[in-house]
Protein backbone atom coordinates (compact mmCIF):
# COMPACT_ATOMS: atom_id res chain seq x y z
CA UNK A 1 0.00 0.00 0.00
CA UNK A 2 1.20 3.63 -0.21
CA UNK A 3 0.44 6.94 1.58
CA UNK A 4 -2.27 8.75 0.54
CA UNK A 5 -0.20 11.69 -1.09
CA UNK A 6 -1.54 14.96 0.67
CA UNK A 7 1.46 16.54 1.84
CA UNK A 8 4.23 18.50 -0.45
CA UNK A 9 6.93 17.27 1.33
CA UNK A 10 10.64 18.96 1.77
CA UNK A 11 13.45 16.32 0.69
CA UNK A 12 14.59 16.00 4.49
CA UNK A 13 14.27 13.09 6.74
CA UNK A 14 14.65 13.89 10.20
CA UNK A 15 15.58 11.56 12.83
CA UNK A 16 17.15 12.89 16.00
CA UNK A 17 16.43 16.32 17.90
CA UNK A 18 17.35 18.32 20.75
CA UNK A 19 15.93 21.41 21.90
CA UNK A 20 15.13 23.68 18.98
CA UNK A 21 16.75 21.99 16.68
CA UNK A 22 16.97 18.44 14.42
CA UNK A 23 19.48 15.89 12.60
CA UNK A 24 18.42 14.06 9.37
CA UNK A 25 19.42 11.05 8.39
CA UNK A 26 22.62 12.07 6.73
CA UNK A 27 23.68 13.88 10.00
CA UNK A 28 23.21 17.21 9.21
CA UNK A 29 21.63 19.84 11.61
CA UNK A 30 19.02 22.54 11.21
CA UNK A 31 17.86 24.84 12.81
CA UNK A 32 13.89 24.64 13.87
CA UNK A 33 11.94 27.72 14.02
CA UNK A 34 8.97 26.11 13.13
CA UNK A 35 8.91 23.74 15.71
CA UNK A 36 6.57 20.85 13.68
CA UNK A 37 4.21 23.24 12.80
CA UNK A 38 4.05 24.98 16.42
CA UNK A 39 3.59 21.72 17.74
CA UNK A 40 7.14 21.70 19.36
CA UNK A 41 6.47 23.93 22.53
CA UNK A 42 9.36 22.82 25.14
CA UNK A 43 12.01 21.49 22.86
CA UNK A 44 12.79 18.31 20.68
CA UNK A 45 13.48 15.48 23.13
CA UNK A 46 12.84 17.14 26.67
CA UNK A 47 14.76 14.84 29.58
CA UNK A 48 11.53 15.97 31.81
CA UNK A 49 9.22 15.50 29.22
CA UNK A 50 10.74 11.81 28.21
CA UNK A 51 10.64 10.87 31.75
CA UNK A 52 6.97 11.60 32.53
CA UNK A 53 6.22 9.54 29.45
CA UNK A 54 8.43 6.75 30.10
CA UNK A 55 7.56 6.29 33.53
CA UNK A 56 3.86 6.01 32.49
CA UNK A 57 4.89 3.90 29.88
CA UNK A 58 6.04 0.88 32.30
CA UNK A 59 3.21 1.80 34.03
CA UNK A 60 0.13 1.74 32.16
CA UNK A 61 -0.17 2.51 28.44
CA UNK A 62 -3.91 2.92 28.03
CA UNK A 63 -7.33 2.40 29.66
CA UNK A 64 -10.70 3.87 28.74
CA UNK A 65 -12.91 7.18 29.99
CA UNK A 66 -14.82 4.33 31.99
CA UNK A 67 -12.57 4.42 35.44
CA UNK A 68 -10.75 7.10 37.35
CA UNK A 69 -7.64 8.05 36.03
CA UNK A 70 -5.87 11.05 38.58
CA UNK A 71 -3.82 12.32 36.15
CA UNK A 72 -6.61 14.07 34.40
CA UNK A 73 -7.38 15.95 37.07
CA UNK A 74 -4.12 16.94 38.07
CA UNK A 75 -3.25 17.80 34.37
CA UNK A 76 -6.42 19.88 34.65
CA UNK A 77 -5.71 21.48 37.85
CA UNK A 78 -2.44 22.40 36.44
CA UNK A 79 -3.46 24.05 33.56
CA UNK A 80 -6.39 26.20 35.66
CA UNK A 81 -3.86 27.29 38.36
CA UNK A 82 -1.25 28.06 34.88
CA UNK A 83 -3.91 30.32 33.09
CA UNK A 84 -5.40 31.46 35.84
CA UNK A 85 -8.57 29.52 34.85
CA UNK A 86 -8.78 27.84 38.10
CA UNK A 87 -12.64 27.37 37.95
CA UNK A 88 -13.02 26.16 34.10
CA UNK A 89 -13.91 22.57 33.29
CA UNK A 90 -11.55 21.03 30.70
CA UNK A 91 -12.53 18.45 28.35
CA UNK A 92 -9.57 16.12 27.09
CA UNK A 93 -9.48 15.13 23.11
CA UNK A 94 -6.91 14.49 20.07
CA UNK A 95 -6.51 17.19 17.59
CA UNK A 96 -6.83 21.03 17.18
CA UNK A 97 -10.29 20.23 14.96
CA UNK A 98 -11.89 17.85 17.12
CA UNK A 99 -10.83 20.31 19.85
CA UNK A 100 -13.12 23.20 17.73
CA UNK A 101 -16.02 20.66 16.66
CA UNK A 102 -16.31 20.20 20.23
CA UNK A 103 -16.71 23.70 21.39
CA UNK A 104 -18.88 24.47 18.35
CA UNK A 105 -21.37 21.64 19.62
CA UNK A 106 -21.02 22.12 22.70
CA UNK A 107 -22.18 25.83 22.55
CA UNK A 108 -24.97 24.98 20.59
CA UNK A 109 -26.07 22.23 22.99
CA UNK A 110 -25.82 25.49 25.71
CA UNK A 111 -27.90 28.08 23.97
CA UNK A 112 -29.89 25.50 21.73
CA UNK A 113 -29.12 27.69 19.04
CA UNK A 114 -27.54 27.06 15.43
CA UNK A 115 -26.19 30.00 13.80
CA UNK A 116 -21.87 30.87 14.16
CA UNK A 117 -19.69 33.72 13.25
CA UNK A 118 -16.34 33.20 12.29
CA UNK A 119 -13.33 35.85 10.28
CA UNK A 120 -12.14 36.08 7.30
CA UNK A 121 -8.41 34.61 7.05
CA UNK A 122 -9.69 32.06 10.11
CA UNK A 123 -8.36 28.48 10.14
CA UNK A 124 -9.80 25.75 12.52
CA UNK A 125 -9.32 22.67 11.16
CA UNK A 126 -10.66 20.20 8.58
CA UNK A 127 -13.49 18.48 10.68
CA UNK A 128 -17.37 19.62 9.38
CA UNK A 129 -17.68 22.23 11.71
CA UNK A 130 -14.10 23.23 12.23
CA UNK A 131 -13.91 23.65 8.27
CA UNK A 132 -16.69 25.02 7.93
CA UNK A 133 -15.74 28.09 10.17
CA UNK A 134 -12.72 27.83 8.24
CA UNK A 135 -12.67 30.80 5.67
CA UNK A 136 -10.78 28.60 2.63
CA UNK A 137 -13.35 27.09 0.22
CA UNK A 138 -11.26 24.77 -1.13
CA UNK A 139 -10.54 22.28 2.06
CA UNK A 140 -15.09 22.25 2.20
CA UNK A 141 -16.54 19.52 0.47
CA UNK A 142 -20.19 19.42 -0.17
CA UNK A 143 -20.85 17.11 2.54
CA UNK A 144 -19.67 19.92 5.43
CA UNK A 145 -21.07 22.95 3.69
CA UNK A 146 -24.46 22.50 5.91
CA UNK A 147 -24.18 24.66 8.76
CA UNK A 148 -25.26 28.25 9.10
CA UNK A 149 -21.66 30.64 9.21
CA UNK A 150 -21.63 34.06 8.99
CA UNK A 151 -18.15 35.50 7.76
CA UNK A 152 -16.72 38.99 9.18
CA UNK A 153 -14.11 40.28 7.72
CA UNK A 154 -11.53 40.50 10.75
CA UNK A 155 -11.00 43.18 13.62
CA UNK A 156 -14.19 45.34 11.58
CA UNK A 157 -16.05 47.18 14.69
CA UNK A 158 -19.14 47.99 12.22
CA UNK A 159 -19.15 44.55 10.52
CA UNK A 160 -19.91 42.63 14.10
CA UNK A 161 -22.08 45.58 15.83
CA UNK A 162 -24.11 44.30 12.60
CA UNK A 163 -24.35 41.38 12.77
CA UNK A 164 -25.11 41.27 16.39
CA UNK A 165 -28.16 43.70 15.82
CA UNK A 166 -29.11 41.15 13.04
CA UNK A 167 -28.72 37.81 14.36
CA UNK A 168 -26.81 37.87 17.81
CA UNK A 169 -29.94 35.96 19.91
CA UNK A 170 -29.96 33.00 17.06
CA UNK A 171 -26.19 32.99 17.08
CA UNK A 172 -24.51 29.90 19.45
CA UNK A 173 -21.37 31.04 19.12
CA UNK A 174 -18.50 33.13 17.62
CA UNK A 175 -14.86 31.41 17.27
CA UNK A 176 -11.72 33.84 16.62
CA UNK A 177 -8.01 33.13 16.77
CA UNK A 178 -6.20 35.64 19.28
CA UNK A 179 -3.45 35.70 16.75
CA UNK A 180 -4.19 34.34 13.39
CA UNK A 181 -1.91 31.50 12.02
CA UNK A 182 -2.59 29.92 8.67
CA UNK A 183 -3.91 33.83 7.60
CA UNK A 184 -0.58 34.94 7.73
CA UNK A 185 -0.07 35.71 11.61
CA UNK A 186 -3.21 38.65 12.34
CA UNK A 187 -3.39 39.53 15.48
CA UNK A 188 -7.54 40.25 16.48
CA UNK A 189 -7.37 43.97 17.83
CA UNK A 190 -7.71 44.62 21.39
CA UNK A 191 -10.67 46.70 21.16
CA UNK A 192 -11.69 44.16 18.80
CA UNK A 193 -12.13 41.49 21.26
CA UNK A 194 -13.15 43.26 23.51
CA UNK A 195 -16.42 44.26 22.29
CA UNK A 196 -16.81 41.19 20.81
CA UNK A 197 -17.12 39.73 24.33
CA UNK A 198 -19.12 42.25 25.47
CA UNK A 199 -21.50 41.72 23.00
CA UNK A 200 -21.26 38.28 23.75
CA UNK A 201 -22.48 38.76 27.41
CA UNK A 202 -25.48 41.18 25.60
CA UNK A 203 -26.61 38.26 23.07
CA UNK A 204 -25.70 35.26 25.44
CA UNK A 205 -23.25 33.96 22.49
CA UNK A 206 -20.74 31.98 23.25
CA UNK A 207 -17.48 33.37 22.54
CA UNK A 208 -14.79 30.60 21.44
CA UNK A 209 -11.13 31.64 21.72
CA UNK A 210 -9.49 29.01 19.47
CA UNK A 211 -5.86 28.85 21.10
CA UNK A 212 -4.58 26.42 18.76
CA UNK A 213 -1.85 28.05 17.38
CA UNK A 214 -1.10 31.30 19.07
CA UNK A 215 -1.86 29.52 22.84
CA UNK A 216 -0.26 27.81 25.36
CA UNK A 217 2.50 31.28 26.24
CA UNK A 218 3.65 31.18 22.16
CA UNK A 219 1.99 35.06 22.61
CA UNK A 220 3.85 35.76 25.87
CA UNK A 221 0.81 35.43 27.54
CA UNK A 222 -0.83 32.41 28.30
CA UNK A 223 -3.94 32.78 25.65
CA UNK A 224 -3.37 35.26 23.18
CA UNK A 225 -6.79 36.61 24.21
CA UNK A 226 -5.59 37.44 27.43
CA UNK A 227 -3.80 40.94 25.62
CA UNK A 228 -7.20 41.99 25.68
CA UNK A 229 -7.68 41.51 29.42
CA UNK A 230 -10.97 39.42 28.37
CA UNK A 231 -12.04 35.91 29.26
CA UNK A 232 -14.24 33.50 26.50
CA UNK A 233 -16.39 31.15 27.42
CA UNK A 234 -14.55 28.38 26.14
CA UNK A 235 -10.61 27.92 25.34
CA UNK A 236 -9.82 25.06 22.24
CA UNK A 237 -5.68 24.49 22.35
CA UNK A 238 -3.59 20.99 20.67
CA UNK A 239 -0.70 21.50 18.87
CA UNK A 240 2.15 22.47 21.90
CA UNK A 241 0.06 20.93 24.47
CA UNK A 242 1.80 17.67 24.26
CA UNK A 243 4.79 18.81 22.87
CA UNK A 244 4.24 16.01 19.92
CA UNK A 245 1.96 13.55 21.91
CA UNK A 246 -1.06 14.47 20.08
CA UNK A 247 -3.79 15.77 22.74
CA UNK A 248 -5.86 18.79 22.75
CA UNK A 249 -8.05 20.43 25.60
CA UNK A 250 -11.45 22.29 25.62
CA UNK A 251 -11.57 24.43 28.27
CA UNK A 252 -15.31 25.31 29.16
CA UNK A 253 -16.57 28.17 32.48
CA UNK A 254 -18.51 27.32 34.74
CA UNK A 255 -21.91 28.48 33.25
CA UNK A 256 -21.66 25.89 30.77
CA UNK A 257 -22.63 22.62 32.12
CA UNK A 258 -21.69 18.83 31.80
CA UNK A 259 -24.27 16.07 31.08
CA UNK A 260 -23.06 12.42 30.76
CA UNK A 261 -22.78 11.40 27.45
CA UNK A 262 -22.63 15.16 25.89
CA UNK A 263 -19.19 14.99 24.87
CA UNK A 264 -16.81 12.09 24.47
CA UNK A 265 -13.64 10.36 23.08
CA UNK A 266 -12.03 7.19 22.94
CA UNK A 267 -8.30 7.68 23.21
CA UNK A 268 -9.03 11.71 25.15
CA UNK A 269 -6.53 12.20 28.07
CA UNK A 270 -5.72 8.77 27.82
CA UNK A 271 -2.68 8.30 30.67
CA UNK A 272 0.06 9.30 27.95
CA UNK A 273 -1.14 12.06 26.37
CA UNK A 274 -2.00 13.16 30.36
CA UNK A 275 2.14 12.52 31.03
CA UNK A 276 3.09 14.61 28.02
CA UNK A 277 0.81 17.43 28.87
CA UNK A 278 1.81 17.38 32.73
CA UNK A 279 5.26 17.07 31.14
CA UNK A 280 4.56 20.53 28.86
CA UNK A 281 3.00 22.64 32.19
CA UNK A 282 5.63 21.56 34.20
CA UNK A 283 8.42 22.88 32.21
CA UNK A 284 6.83 26.05 30.65
CA UNK A 285 6.55 26.46 34.72
CA UNK A 286 10.11 25.61 35.85
CA UNK A 287 11.67 27.25 32.91
CA UNK A 288 9.27 30.55 32.89
CA UNK A 289 8.32 30.37 29.11
CA UNK A 290 6.07 32.66 28.99
CA UNK A 291 8.39 35.23 29.97
CA UNK A 292 11.05 33.55 27.53
CA UNK A 293 8.55 33.89 24.92
CA UNK A 294 8.30 37.87 25.45
CA UNK A 295 11.84 38.27 26.11
CA UNK A 296 13.42 36.34 22.99
CA UNK A 297 10.31 36.98 20.95
CA UNK A 298 10.85 40.76 21.40
CA UNK A 299 14.32 40.55 20.44
CA UNK A 300 13.56 38.97 17.31
CA UNK A 301 10.61 41.13 16.73
CA UNK A 302 13.10 44.04 16.99
CA UNK A 303 16.00 42.66 14.82
CA UNK A 304 13.86 41.34 12.21
CA UNK A 305 12.06 45.47 11.98
CA UNK A 306 15.29 46.73 11.95
CA UNK A 307 16.26 44.91 9.06
CA UNK A 308 13.24 44.86 6.82
CA UNK A 309 11.02 47.94 8.11
CA UNK A 310 8.42 47.56 10.79
CA UNK A 311 5.65 46.98 8.43
CA UNK A 312 6.98 43.85 7.07
CA UNK A 313 7.49 42.08 10.38
CA UNK A 314 4.00 40.71 12.80
CA UNK A 315 3.41 39.00 15.53
CA UNK A 316 3.88 38.65 19.37
CA UNK A 317 6.40 36.52 21.48
CA UNK A 318 7.52 33.31 19.14
CA UNK A 319 4.90 33.65 16.75
CA UNK A 320 6.51 36.10 14.17
CA UNK A 321 5.17 36.28 10.25
CA UNK A 322 7.72 38.27 7.65
CA UNK A 323 5.77 40.02 4.57
CA UNK A 324 8.50 38.35 2.18
CA UNK A 325 8.60 40.76 -0.37
CA UNK A 326 7.81 39.47 -4.08
CA UNK A 327 11.31 39.44 -5.60
CA UNK A 328 12.34 37.30 -2.82
CA UNK A 329 9.91 34.56 -2.89
CA UNK A 330 12.27 31.62 -3.00
CA UNK A 331 13.44 33.12 1.09
CA UNK A 332 11.74 30.69 2.70
CA UNK A 333 13.77 27.20 0.43
CA UNK A 334 16.80 29.07 0.55
CA UNK A 335 16.94 28.86 4.02
CA UNK A 336 15.94 25.64 4.57
CA UNK A 337 18.13 24.13 1.71
CA UNK A 338 21.06 26.75 1.84
CA UNK A 339 21.00 27.29 5.88
CA UNK A 340 19.52 24.67 7.17
CA UNK A 341 16.99 26.77 8.89
CA UNK A 342 13.30 25.44 9.11
CA UNK A 343 10.53 28.03 9.05
CA UNK A 344 6.77 28.12 8.37
CA UNK A 345 4.72 29.77 5.99
CA UNK A 346 1.43 31.67 4.86
CA UNK A 347 0.36 32.05 1.32
CA UNK A 348 1.19 33.64 -0.66
CA UNK A 349 4.03 35.17 0.78
CA UNK A 350 4.80 35.39 4.18
CA UNK A 351 7.57 33.53 6.39
CA UNK A 352 5.77 31.94 9.62
CA UNK A 353 8.42 31.70 12.74
CA UNK A 354 6.73 29.31 15.40
CA UNK A 355 10.35 28.05 17.43
CA UNK A 356 9.92 26.35 20.82
CA UNK A 357 9.17 28.45 23.72
CA UNK A 358 12.99 27.51 24.78
CA UNK A 359 14.50 29.38 21.75
CA UNK A 360 17.50 31.11 23.12
CA UNK A 361 19.34 34.11 22.44
CA UNK A 362 21.92 32.15 20.11
CA UNK A 363 19.66 30.80 18.35
CA UNK A 364 18.10 33.83 17.21
CA UNK A 365 21.39 35.12 15.93
CA UNK A 366 21.99 32.53 14.05
CA UNK A 367 19.28 32.48 11.77
CA UNK A 368 19.47 36.58 11.71
CA UNK A 369 23.14 35.96 10.31
CA UNK A 370 22.28 33.53 7.98
CA UNK A 371 18.58 35.63 6.90
CA UNK A 372 20.01 38.84 6.49
CA UNK A 373 22.63 37.10 4.63
CA UNK A 374 19.93 36.15 1.74
CA UNK A 375 18.93 39.79 2.00
N1 LIG B 1 -7.07 25.88 14.88
C1 LIG B 1 -5.98 26.55 14.51
C2 LIG B 1 -5.85 28.00 14.86
C3 LIG B 1 -4.94 25.91 13.81
O1 LIG B 1 -3.86 26.61 13.44
C4 LIG B 1 -5.07 24.54 13.51
C5 LIG B 1 -4.02 23.83 12.77
O2 LIG B 1 -3.14 24.39 12.17
C6 LIG B 1 -6.24 23.87 13.92
C7 LIG B 1 -7.21 24.57 14.60
C8 LIG B 1 -6.43 22.41 13.61
O3 LIG B 1 -5.61 21.63 14.39
P1 LIG B 1 -5.33 20.10 14.02
O4 LIG B 1 -4.49 20.07 12.78
O5 LIG B 1 -4.64 19.52 15.22
O6 LIG B 1 -6.66 19.45 13.78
Amino acid sequence: MQLFDVYPLQNITPVRGEGAWVWDDQGHKYLDLYGGHAVISIGHSHPHYQQRLQEQLELLGFYSNSVHFPKQKELASTLGRLAGKTEYQLFLCNSGAEANENALKLASFHTKRRKLIAFRGGFHGRTSLAVAVTDNPSLSAPVNQTADVLFLPFNDLEALENAFQQQGAETAAVIVEGIQGVGGIHEASIPFLQRLRSLCDAYQTVFIADSVQCGYGRSGQFFAHDWAGISADIYTTAKGMGNGFPMAGVWIAPSIKPRHGMLGSTFGGNPLACAAGLAVAEVIESENLLENSTHIGNYLLDSLRKLLGPSSVRGRGLMIGIEVPAELGKLRERLLNEHRIFTGEAKPNVIRLLPPLTLQASEVDYFLHHFSKLL
